[in-house]
Order: structure tokens, then C-alpha cells, then sequence
């Protein structure tokens, strides 16, 4: 059983580029965005960068489901105004597709908002059904839920949500959680001391289940417990408090998964990663 570790690298010059900025700062997992994360559309993938994209992976040995891919900030699948879900859906299908065409497994995405203009019930079996229609397109991967700091209207922070955006999901084999460390610190889950660690992985186990896990987003957070607040720090340098990360380091459930780095200084980056693994 191992520990792999890495980062949101940049994708930027081609998605090729990632793999390279993921050897580079030690990394045998990573995330990328696979298109422009703050615009609706995007150009095809070339079928040279697709190529070139997983001759690389396979050269520098890196494991295509230890990649995992963050879709578009823009994209909100609980979005109660028509036009917003329809390109939401739109984005969300080619945010798949890529994956697929890149020969990965994941997609990692955040669930949705409700705007105040929607029940949450509404909100999270409409995230489900927008679920659906995605994997009904695609072949071979799995949407990946993330939790949230519960910042606005952002639903996905309580463990509750997930469960219930899970249910509605018809292939339960292609839907997944990652765990984003900060988002639930700052949701509220208290994960500085032995005992609200130990709280937190149960309820996640009772509620969600670990059978789900996919994937881990290792941040620090600069504001505490419940602040609703999202605010990655660099790791030992926040809220969480440096116990924390061995506990993690330690704890088999996340072995066998990518654990990405989504602190604020890539240039800390290599040094982050070596630490965690000195733990
Ligand atoms: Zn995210
Ligand atoms: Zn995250």
C-alpha cells in the first residue's frame, strides 16, 4: 500500500506540460484542469495532445488513476436558472469526455449552489440527475464528488449532502468523493485534535462511506473550524495544526488514491511532498 502524493499543477502550454510539472516537484499523483477553467467553451482536445498526453504518462510512470482532473469553476449542476444548467451540463459532459479521451478515471467536481432560489433537496437530486446524464455519455469514468467550506449558497460541505447526491446516482461504481482537507475543516468538521479526527472519519464512514473515497484535497486552512470560509494554507502553516497531516499520513483508508496539494505557493510545493512523506 502506498502514499501518492502530488498537486494541482499547471496545465498550461498543453496537458502534457502537467505531467512534466508534477515530476518535477516529486509527485506520483497529480490534478490538472484538462481546458480553461474560467471559460464556457473550449476547443477540442487535438488528438496529438491526447496522444502525446499518455505516451508521457506512461514514459515518466505515472499511474492514469492517480490523475485526476478538476472541472470548471463555472459549472454549477444545481443551478436553479435554466440557461446556467444547460451549459453547466454542457461543460460538464466535455469535462468528462476529456478525461475519457485522456485515458483517465476521474473527473472531480464541485456539487453545485442552490442560489436561495431552490430547496437543497431539489438542488442535490437535480446535481443527481445531472450525474447521470454524464455517465449515461461516457465510458469508464467516475464522477467524483468534492466537498465544500459550505461558502453562500454552496452545497456538498455537510457529509449529509453527498450521501444524498449518491443515492440518486444509478451506477453507484462511477460515482466518488474527494475529501478536500480544508473545505471540511472549515464546514464545520474538527479535525485539529485525535478525537475530531476520529469523529470525522466515523461520520464520514457512517454517513458516506469510505467505500467511496477516491480521492484527497491536502490543504491547511487559514480559518478555522466552521468558519464556512475557503482558504488553503500551506500545509503545518494553518488551522489544522501539524498532527493532523500524520495522522493522514498514517491512516491506510487514504492509501492507494491521489492526495493533491492545493496550497497557495507552488513553490513550496516539492518541499511539501517531502515532508509528508517524512512523516
Ligand atoms: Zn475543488
Ligand atoms: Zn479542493
Amino acid at each position: 500500500m502506498t502514499k501518492y502524493i502530488g498537486a494541482h499543477v499547471s496545465a498550461s502550454g498543453g496537458v502534457g506540460n502537467a505531467i512534466l510539472n508534477a515530476e518535477a516537484i516529486g509527485a506520483n499523483a497529480f490534478a490538472l484542469f484538462t481546458r480553461n477553467q474560467r471559460s464556457w467553451v473550449s476547443k477540442p482536445l487535438p488528438q496529438l495532445e491526447i496522444d502525446g498526453f499518455k505516451a508521457l504518462l506512461a514514459d515518466r510512470g505515472f499511474q492514469p488513476e492517480m490523475v485526476l482532473p478538476h472541472d470548471s469553476y463555472l459549472i454549477n449542476l444545481g443551478s436553479p436558472d435554466e440557461e446556467t444548467l444547460q451549459k453547466s451540463r454542457a461543460a460538464f459532459f466535455d469535462e468528462m469526455f476529456r478525461a475519457q479521451q485522456l485515458g483517465l478515471t476521474m473527473l472531480n467536481f464541485h456539487p453545485g449552489s442552490h442560489l436561495n432560489r431552490i430547496s437543497e433537496e431539489e438542488c442535490l437530486d437535480q446535481i443527481a440527475r445531472e450525474i447521470n446524464l454524464a455517465l449515461s455519455k461516457t465510458e469508464g469514468i467516475t464522477a467524483v464528488i468534492e466537498n465544500t467550506a459550505g461558502q453562500g449558497t454552496n452545497l456538498g460541505w455537510r457529509f449529509e449532502h453527498i450521501a444524498r447526491i449518491i443515492e440518486g446516482v444509478d451506477d453507484k461504481s462511477r460515482v466518488g468523493v474527494c475529501i478536500d482537507t480544508c473545505h471540511t475543516l472549515a464546514a464545520g468538521y474538527d479535525l485539529t485534535t485525535e478525537m475530531g479526527y476520529q469523529f470525522t472519519m466515523d461520520e464520514f464512514e457512517r454517513i458516506v462511506g469510505f467505500k467511496y473515497l477516491r480521492a484527497i484535497h491536502l490543504n491547511d486552512s487559514k480559518k478555522g473550524t466552521g468558519s464556512h470560509v475557503d482558504r488553503h494554507e500551506v500545509l503545518g502553516e494553518g488551522a489544522m495544526g501539524k498532527e493532523f497531516f500524520s495522522r493522514l499520513m498514517h491512516d491506510p483508508r487514504f492509501d492507494d488514491m491521489p492526495i493533491i496539494l492545493e496550497t497557495p505557493d507552488p513553490m513550496r510545493w516539492a518541499d511539501e511532498i517531502k515532508w509528508l512523506r517524512s512523516l
